[in-house]
């Protein structure tokens, strides 16, 4: 495996490192080591790696970061970072191309300085663009199968196809896209007042502040909201606010949120998602669904 990862990565122009921890890379501050995180340089330099990494058979994961829980022993092969991959370019006819590694603040501030409605209910929403897409990341003011007009792809042969929106499949905090990476993403936006796009998105982060922990790491929601209910509620009504599992505690602001008070492990965060779950199940039949992406090594 080290021969091989090490060709894998070879000749690359962006950041490479081995064993990283991915700790340093989520919203959750929780996660094992990468055996390589490699941030490529730009959109060429991700499809060398991509076409490297699939010469070697070697696994790779994407992430973002922010609707994760990477396991204590953290993920084998290859982790792709887009941190790097974030210019924002404005097209004709309201659209914008983003890269992958756009974070969804950034895209939302550059729509905001071009009158561009349209992505205001994303307000809030810490992942990257491309980890929206793959998410079909929402809130109760829209998703993102709103704003989408098509996305561009590095499939694993390293060829880059664009997919039209219309191909996609999305659902509830879901996307079937054609396999790879994305690495770009095109919104369609339209001509707004400045005024009142920067209005609801501020409204909106008050809100978000005023009801969520925003002061401690998170992934977000951790549950998907069960048919015609919330999970928070359901979580909240079980009495779990505020219980805990090491350092992994179900947050009394929201209790659809776990956060981490300090060193809260994998471990423990998936003890506690056991416990909630299992209560709930049992005491009103309804199986709380995982929004939270659970990955690598226990
Ligand atoms: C405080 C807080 C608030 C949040 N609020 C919301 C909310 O209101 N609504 C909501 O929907 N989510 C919310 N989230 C969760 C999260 O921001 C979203 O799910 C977001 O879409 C994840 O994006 P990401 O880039 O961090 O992807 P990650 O969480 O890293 O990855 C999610 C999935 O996408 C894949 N992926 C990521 N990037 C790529 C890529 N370039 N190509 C292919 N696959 C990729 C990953 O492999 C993984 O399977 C919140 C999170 C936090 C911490």
């Amino acid at each position: 495996m080290p021969r091989r990862l090490r060709e894998a990565v070879a000749g690359l122009r962006g950041t490479v490192r081995f064993h990283a921890r991915l700790a340093d890379y989520t919203s959750f501050k929780i996660g094992g080591p990468a055996d390589v995180l490699v941030e490529p340089a730009d959109a060429e330099d991700l499809v060398q790696l991509v076409v490297q990494v699939s010469a070697r058979k070697l696994p790779m994961f994407v992430l973002g970061g922010t609707n994760l829980l990477v396991r204590d022993k953290g993920i084998r092969g290859v982790v792709v970072s887009l941190a790097r991959l974030r210019s924002i370019k404005e097209e004709p006819e309201s659209v914008l191309y983003a890269e992958g590694g756009v974070g969804m603040p950034t895209l939302i501030g550059y729509a905001i300085r071009r009158s561009l409605a349209g992505l205001e209910w994303a307000a809030g929403i810490p992942g990257t663009v491309a980890g929206c897409v793959v998410m079909n990341a929402g809130t109760r003011l829209g998703e993102m199968k709103d704003s989408v007009k098509a996305v561009r792809i590095v499939t694993p042969a390293g060829r880059v196809i664009d997919c039209p929106a219309r191909d996609i499949a999305f659902s509830y905090r879901r996307a079937e896209l054609p396999a790879g990476i994305v690495a770009g993403v095109w919104l369609q936006l339209k001509p707004g007042v400045r005024s009142d796009i920067e209005k609801v998105v501020k409204d909106y982060l008050r809100y978000r502040r005023d009801t969520q922990p925003l002061t401690l790491p998170s992934a977000g929601c951790v549950f998907k909201n069960p048919p015609n209910d919330s999970a928070g509620r359901v979580v909240e009504a079980a009495g779990f606010k505020g219980a805990r599992v090491g350092d992994a505690e179900v947050s009394r602001t929201h209790a659809n949120f776990i956060v981490n008070q300090g060193h809260a492990t994998a471990k423990d965060v998936l003890a506690l998602v056991r416990k909630v779950r299992t209560h709930v199940v049992r005491k009103t039949g309804v199986t709380l669904d995982l929004e939270l992406k659970v990955v690598g090594q226990a």
